[in-house]
């Protein structure tokens, strides 16, 4: 299924319902909001963003009076275009180098989400952009995922540093860090081990690693068909271990979109980017007006 096909449906059908008024009332609106409100639960946005969205929506509605050559339904989708943008953050979120070599990113993410898979991709995007890379693979709990990224590395032409798995993540770091400043690389990432669930063994860890790397991005990786659940796992991670942002993976898949829409409104952290795929070239930057052009078909 087309990611969003059925978030796009609901909502044509609110601004189906306008056809043949001539201005926007507080009367004639309700039917819509009520569509645009189930469409917007129904793709798994959250609660409080889903309430949130619809007020605003319908404020400026009826705010809006006559405005001469634009039909009711066309004005009423260039709200909601509006809001979905400001929504997902407005403009696009960069990443951030730090003023002097390395910069450091920092993957966490829960197993499968697609960590290791986007160590590599953001390698390869990075090293587009003329900046020269190392991995460093610390998901020790999972030996094969060491081999991937070895192998993904070789892939993408990127060094990557491996010390095994008899060794604490935080020596890892440390050592690769090293290692890293040894290559005059511009940019050090590395993967970390995700478990099933959110854990303290698994927070404790990151923050040590992230005390030795110092990084100047922290980036959670979440998985866009997690839903409306991504928005709070990003807030728990940033209450934890402090984050700069999200990066969606599997946007080529059936999600419905909640994940998109609530992350940066639920949890303060913008969507830098995102994964669609699984090949190695599968990686952009999260544009929020592309997005809601996509929603709104
Ligand atoms: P990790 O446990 O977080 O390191 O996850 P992996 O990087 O091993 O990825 C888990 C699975 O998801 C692998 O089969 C990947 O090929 C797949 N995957 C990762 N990112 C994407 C994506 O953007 N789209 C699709 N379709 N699959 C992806």
């Amino acid at each position: 299924a087309e990611m969003f096909g059925q978030l796009t449906s609901g909502l044509e059908a609110a601004w189906n319902k306008l056809k043949g008024e001539e201005v926007l009332t507080k009367e004639n609106i309700v039917e819509p909001m009520r569509d645009i409100r189930r469409a917007l639960l129904e793709a798994d946005v959250s609660l409080p963003v889903v309430r949130r969205f619809v007020q605003a929506v319908s404020d400026q509605a009826v705010g809006t009076g006559l405005i001469r050559g634009v039909r009711p339904d066309q004005q009423l989708v260039k709200i909601v275009n509006d809001e979905l943008v400001k929504l997902m953050g407005g403009e696009v979120s960069e990443l951030v180098f730090a003023k002097s070599k390395p910069t450091v990113i920092l993957l966490a993410g829960l197993q499968g989400v697609g960590k290791t898979t986007v160590s590599a991709k953001l390698a390869l995007y990075l090293k587009k952009q003329g900046k020269s890379c190392m991995l460093i693979a610390g998901d020790i709990y999972r030996p094969a995922a060491i081999d991937q990224l070895v192998i993904l590395g070789e892939q993408v032409g990127v060094p990557v540093y491996a010390a095994g798995t008899a060794i604490k993540p935080a020596e890892i770091a440390r050592q690769g860090l090293q290692e890293a400043r040894k290559k005059n690389v511009d940019v050090v990432i590395m993967d970390t081990a995700g478990r099933l669930q959110i854990d303290k063994a698994m927070m404790d860890e990151l923050k040590e690693v992230k005390r030795v790397l110092n990084p100047t991005e922290v980036l959670l990786v979440v998985d866009a068909m997690t839903g409306q659940e991504a928005a709070a796992l990003v807030t728990t991670f940033n209450v934890e271990i402090g984050i700069t942002g999200a990066i969606l993976t599997k946007l080529d898949g059936d999600s419905r979109g909640g994940a998109a829409l609530s992350v940066k409104e639920v949890s303060g952290k913008p969507i830098k980017l995102v994964g669609r795929g699984e090949r190695m070239e599968d990686l952009e930057p999260f544009y929020p007006d592309r997005m809601a052009g996509r929603i709104l078909g």
